[in-house]
């Protein structure tokens, strides 16, 4: 069950109590996602037609396949526009969010066949027409891509557990998400042993992957692996590998309370995408060996 608005003001509340630097932007974030919430409790988002032929699907999950391409997904545009619009609102009334409010709305004008371009980029998981998109229009990139992510997440969740109730995860083994091929944001770790699932970027879909190997380029080789931890955060690390030079902020649940809510999750843990990016400016440095 994706999280109601109760899940998102407790997370709001332990994220604030386990980093107080993040207490303002986890509540304004928290604001946004509860509109979207309501937003999907209230009106109802279409699902698009899916074909579904067991045997194929069976043969795709063996094969790396994942469902959908969500660059060809046929959403509701004017109810992702309408949504997107709301939360535009949320932002003008935000110091400094008046300048921004303007550009956020021009960013989404520019359409190709009837959707806008910077919708089908947050699809497309390119991050770069994003960020040539919030440059034309001097807004901040970070808020354009999470207001598209937002967006367009109640459509997306909506599909995911469409989608899931057709698929035997236990049949997928691959780093990227079974259901729309987009690669993961973050992990957690839990139960005994500290089992590792992979949480999507896109439409938030968590499957098991093996904790020694990377999801981006499949390496298992335990040399060539290793993780960094926050200082004095218990529960959170960064997991990097030396071959591919990628990295997953990974959540331990054991540690720190679950369950997962990426957008707000993703946003209290940005200081572990700095130390992942200096990291990887300055390479050599002895690493912990993964476990
Ligand atoms: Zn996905
Ligand atoms: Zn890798």
């Amino acid at each position: 069950m994706p999280p109601d608005l109760e899940d998102i003001e407790l997370k709001v509340k332990t994220i604030s109590k386990r980093n107080p630097a993040y207490t303002e932007i986890v509540q304004w974030v928290g604001d946004l996602l509860s509109e979207t919430v309501k937003a999907s409790d209230s009106e109802e988002f279409n699902l698009p037609e899916l074909n579904v032929d067991q045997e194929d699907l069976r043969k795709a999950c063996t094969q790396g396949r994942s469902f959908l391409n969500p660059e060809e997904l046929a959403l509701d545009w004017e109810k992702v526009s309408a949504l997107y619009k709301r939360l535009v609102e949320l932002v003008g009334k935000r110091e400094d969010g008046r300048r921004q409010a303007e550009g956020l709305l021009k960013a989404i004008e520019e359409k190709r066949n009837g959707t806008p371009a910077v919708v089908k980029a947050a699809l497309a998981s390119n991050y770069e027409a994003i960020e040539a998109s919030a440059k034309a229009f001097n807004i901040d990139a970070p808020v354009l891509a999470l207001l598209l992510h937002l967006s367009l997440r109640p459509s997306l969740l909506l599909i995911a557990q469409a989608v899931l109730e057709h698929l035997d995860l236990s049949l997928w083994n691959h780093g990227h998400c079974p259901v729309c091929g987009s690669a993961p944001r973050l992990a957690d770790l839990s139960g005994e042993g500290g089992k590792r699932r992979l949480h999507c970027s896109l439409c938030e879909t968590a499957w098991s992957y093996p904790r020694l190997r990377c999801p981006f380029c499949e390496n298992d080789n335990r040399k060539e692996l290793s993780y960094l931890r926050a200082e004095k955060e218990e529960g959170l690390r960064v997991d990097l590998c030396g071959r591919c030079n990628n990295y997953l902020k990974t959540m331990d649940l054991r540690e720190i309370a679950g369950p997962i809510i990426l957008p707000l999750d993703d946003v209290a843990t940005w200081h572990l995408d700095i130390i992942a990016g200096k990291n990887l400016e300055d390479k050599g440095k002895v690493l912990l060996r993964a476990t």
